[in-house]
């Protein structure tokens, strides 16, 4: 008798289960079959909608939690994609000669990232083909917060802080440069149009535990590469900029500004001066920071050191941070690592022998570097996180309104201490940061105040 009962049990559970897993419609006619699993994510279900019709092929996966909101979301966009891809494939049924065109093809990737089991990056990849069009593939992230059963966007992750943003977009921008899939064909226009710091130009992404991933779409940076240009950031490298929430405790690791957490009310800024020294523009500049006791940091180059050794020994003598900026100026990344070393070595021997000290730090020309090269070059390598884009307006008021609007606290300033018009910008620049409040020191300074 009791066998007879466990028999019934499992027979009972096993029939449960078999309807639950059974296929689904959302159609009276039966032209897809929809499935549904649990994830390794609590309350995270995984939906599979597989075409039935070998006319409209299709496969799709995405999420649903306990959420209908979250759900909502998640299914417009499948269902727009599925009405897109449909709606293609007719008007190419009735553009085609007697249905010569091959049917299509709609996939729906899924992969998910978690952060501290709290956060579930969703990404959707999408692969779309109708009839002889080639194929697109596009992404679309959402990023959910399992506690709080909302979606979060980038803004929340920099602390609603456009300067955050601009410093980050920055950093994508510079990094997408040097992309070698798309480097050859990258168009400066799209890219600086894809890179502008608006928070709607930087909407796809995942969280992961160590680092946050960016998504490009290479039809916006280029005219001939498709697909996706995926870039991960590692969060330590952006921890100052992260909103407190997400920022971990560091110990001396490079990152993309220094850190703002010193329980310090100053305010820091370096003032940078790349390509001198020049035996005009550099004496005045000097003579401004004189003037408001500033202290600043010049990237030197060493063929410019080498015919102008007492301008660099005069930027020594007052008492300014002195950095290697190569000898001849080339782009880095497209040298071997012997001609990197030669640049390097060569141009700290004409600042040492000039000035008597060896430079503290190394600016690459352009901004244009890599891990390899870093690991290589002996001192520790500075970017900036406002460029004044002096070079190219050559206009003092333009320079002094450029800080202005992306102005924060350890901001690294680029500037150009060739340029006339940059000697000019001096006086009005320094009267402004010191009536905001800032105090003008050396890089090496704002990197040993985080
Ligand atoms: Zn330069």
């Amino acid at each position: 008798m009791l066998t007879t009962i466990i028999i019934f049990l499992v027979l009972s559970a096993n029939q449960f289960n078999f309807q639950k897993t059974q296929a689904k419609q959302n159609t009276p006619a039966k032209t897809n079959t929809i499935t549904e699993n649990d994830s390794t994510y609590p309350s995270i279900r995984i939906i599979t909608d597989v075409s039935d019709d070998p006319n409209t092929p299709f496969s799709l996966n995405y999420p649903q939690a306990d959420n209908d909101i979250f759900n909502e979301t998640i299914l417009t966009y499948i269902n727009d994609s599925k009405k897109e891809y449909l709606a293609k494939l007719k008007k190419n049924e009735m553009n085609a000669k007697e249905s010569e065109a091959p049917p299509g093809k709609l996939s729906i990737n899924l992969e998910t990232y978690s952060y501290k089991d709290q956060y579930l990056s969703f990404v959707l990849t999408k692969e779309l083909s109708t009839g002889n069009t080639n194929k697109t593939i596009t992404t679309k992230t959402f990023v959910y917060n399992i506690k709080t059963k909302k979606l979060m966007q980038l803004s929340t992750l920099l602390n609603q802080d456009e300067h955050h943003l601009t410093t980050l977009a920055k950093h994508l921008q510079n990094q997408l440069s040097q992309e070698s899939k798309i480097k050859d064909t990258l168009i400066a226009e799209k890219l600086q149009m894809a890179t502008k710091p608006l928070w709607e130009n930087f909407d796809c992404f995942a969280l992961t535990d160590d680092s946050l991933i960016f998504y490009f779409d290479n039809r916006k940076l280029t005219d001939t590469a498709s697909g996706i240009t995926v870039l991960p950031i590692s969060l330590s490298f952006i921890n100052p900029i992260l909103s407190t929430d997400f920022q971990i405790q560091m110990e001396d690791v490079k990152t993309i500004l220094s850190s703002e957490q010193k329980p310090t009310n100053q305010k820091l800024v370096a003032l940078t001066f790349d390509d001198g020294p020049h035996p005009d523009v550099t004496p005045r500049i000097l003579s401004i920071l004189n003037k408001y006791h500033a202290k600043a940091t010049f990237f030197m180059l060493g063929n410019r050191v080498k015919n102008y050794p007492d301008i660099a020994k005069s930027v020594a003598s007052c008492g300014h941070e002195i950095g290697n900026h190569t000898w001849s100026h080339p782009i880095l990344t497209k040298l071997t690592m012997e001609e990197i070393l030669y640049e390097f070595n060569s141009t700290d021997q004409a600042i040492y022998e000039a000035t008597g000290q060896h430079p503290t730090l190394f600016r690459p020309p352009y901004g244009a570097t890599n891990d390899n090269i870093k690991a290589q070059i002996p001192v520790p390598t500075v970017i900036w996180s406002i460029d004044t884009l002096d070079w190219k307006h050559r206009n003092a008021q333009q320079l002094v309104t450029n800080v202005q609007n992306s102005l924060h606290n350890n901001a690294i300033i680029l500037m150009h201490d060739i340029h006339p018009t940059t000697a000019d910008a001096m006086d009005p620049l320094l009267a402004y940061l010191q009536q905001q409040g800032y105090q003008f020191v050396t890089v090496s300074e704002i990197l040993a105040s985080k």
